[in-house]
């Protein structure tokens, strides 16, 4: 059993069972007994069982929202979001079943046709970070490709993906094809690593332990998807509007406390342009509404865990080097506040190791070439932000960044009609848009002779 804790208040709110490996190949098992059947549902009922899962959900955002509230700490804003992703996921997805279309390819002697074919069971390993939309990205195109899916969330945030769960049954999802399994990474993720039967794996999480799940994949063959870290750039070049980039670089850090793999937790400004982007940016940061993340205006809530609490901290052993920082409340909770840290090199750990927190270092660059050397500076690659007016320089930087998701004028990162994934260590594969069907099947190609 765990216990689950609100981290604004640090009170239990609920004691969740953790399974151990027997129960794990148990929920697997079942997976895999129940793929030919769901692998037969005809496409137009696949996708009218993946419409009413997303109705079902739709029905149920302010239940999941406030459940969020009370596991994560996020804000009611962002969980409601949060929870409508997962039903504008699932209806996206629900179209995929009636397209999954092969090819027909011209070939001497005959017909050549390939199929897509689900690629067997999924397991999911979610964070603690945002257990919804991350569920989500995974299970919905893979239930529309046929596959059935084990779903992990993290220990310290299970309560909104077995709420899920249990609207996937009330949606007519059959019992086997979606079974959330909760529990610790060390048992039940290892589970769906080492079980043969699992066919592929979604991870989302840590690039330390991104990297055991390839290795522990590799002698199985098995398919991985993987979103790891991130210590993205926000570029902010002299030509741009200063005031719009410095409002806006709060939010594209401190969102979600920091615990976002494609917060902007570097900002590189241009020499010409630091003090006025500095002043307006402080302003911003001051401004910056941390607290009870029940309110509506309420902006930033607190840190997952005390552990997590202990790890930011340390990032920040002499307060000397804070540049300025926001507010946050005091008492019970893991509140951390909103810091700046100004000017920071490029050889500083601040620069390079991903904080997961509210921190961001900010750095000065003196040109276009610059700039992308310093965004480039990085072992991650996921996410990034362009500010220029030069709509000619922002096309070549952003083709310059080695980054999978990168925004001009602006930081969104990710769209579901969009593909999202990271370069270099920040991961392997691509989710989400018009292809993450791909991720889950395999193609099968098929000749016909025509010769008499
Ligand atoms: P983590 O250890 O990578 O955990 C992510 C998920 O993987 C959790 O569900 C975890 O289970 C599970 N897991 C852990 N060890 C496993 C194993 N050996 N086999 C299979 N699954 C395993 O991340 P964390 O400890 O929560 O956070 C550590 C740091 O990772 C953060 O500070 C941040 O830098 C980074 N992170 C990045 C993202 C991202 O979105 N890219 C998300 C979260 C964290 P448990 O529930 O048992 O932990
Ligand atoms: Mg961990």
């Amino acid at each position: 059993m765990h216990q689950v804790i609100n981290p604004a208040n640090e009170e239990v709110i609920a004691t969740v069972p953790s399974l151990d490996g027997e129960g794990t190949d148990a929920a697997i098992a079942r997976a895999h007994a129940a793929l030919p059947a769901w692998t037969a549902v005809a496409p137009g009922d696949r996708a009218n069982l993946l419409r009413r899962f997303s109705d079902v959900v739709r029905d149920h955002v302010e239940e999941l929202a406030q459940l969020e509230v009370i596991n994560s700490g996020h804000t009611i804003g962002n969980a409601r979001w949060e929870a409508n992703n997962v039903a504008n996921v699932l209806a996206y997805y629900a179209g995929a079943p009636e397209r999954l279309f092969g090819r027909q390819i011209p070939v001497p002697g005959g017909i050549d046709i390939t199929f897509k074919e689900p690629v067997g069971v999924v397991g999911i390993i979610v964070p603690w970070n945002f257990p919804m939309p991350i569920a989500g990205w995974g299970f919905a195109p893979a239930l529309a490709a046929g596959c059935t899916v084990v779903l992990k969330p993290a220990e310290l945030t299970p309560l909104t993906a077995i709420k899920l769960g249990e609207l996937a049954l009330e949606a007519g999802i059959p019992e086997g094809v979606f079974t959330v399994v909760p529990g610790k990474g060390s048992v039940v993720g290892q589970r769906f690593v080492d079980n043969p039967l699992v066919r592929k794996i979604v991870f989302t999480g840590s690039t330390a332990v991104g990297e055991q799940i390839m290795a522990g994949a590799a002698p199985h063959m098995k398919r991985v998807t993987l979103e790891l870290g991130g210590k993205s750039a926000n570029v902010i070049f002299a030509d741009a509007d200063l005031e719009k980039a410095a409002a806006s670089a709060p939010s594209s850090v401190f969102d979600n406390a920091g615990q976002d793999c494609c917060a902007r937790s570097r900002i590189l400004v241009q020499r010409s342009a630091f003090d006025t982007f500095m002043e307006h940016f402080e302003k911003a940061v001051k401004n910056f509404a941390v607290g009870d993340p029940n309110l509506e205006s309420t902006e930033m809530g607190p840190l997952i865990s005390r552990a997590h609490w202990e790890s930011v901290s340390a990032f920040i052993p002499d307060p000397s080097i804070i540049a300025f920082q926001g507010t946050c409340p005091t008492g019970p909770g893991f509140w951390f506040p909103p810091t700046v840290i100004a000017p920071v090199e490029s050889t500083s750990p601040l620069f390079h190791e991903e904080i997961f927190g509210p921190v961001v270092a900010v750095t000065v660059f003196e040109d276009e070439a610059d700039a992308i050397r310093l965004a480039n500076d990085s072992e991650y690659g996921l996410s990034g932000s362009i500010w220029t007016r030069d709509l000619g320089k922002a096309i070549r930087v952003a083709r310059g960044i080695e980054s999978g998701n990168l925004s001009v004028n602006s930081h969104s990162s990710v769209r579901y009609w969009t593909p999202f994934g990271g370069y270099k260590k920040s991961g392997i594969g691509r989710e989400l848009g018009p292809d993450a069907l791909d991720a889950f099947t395999e193609t099968k190609n098929v000749f016909i002779s025509t010769e008499d």
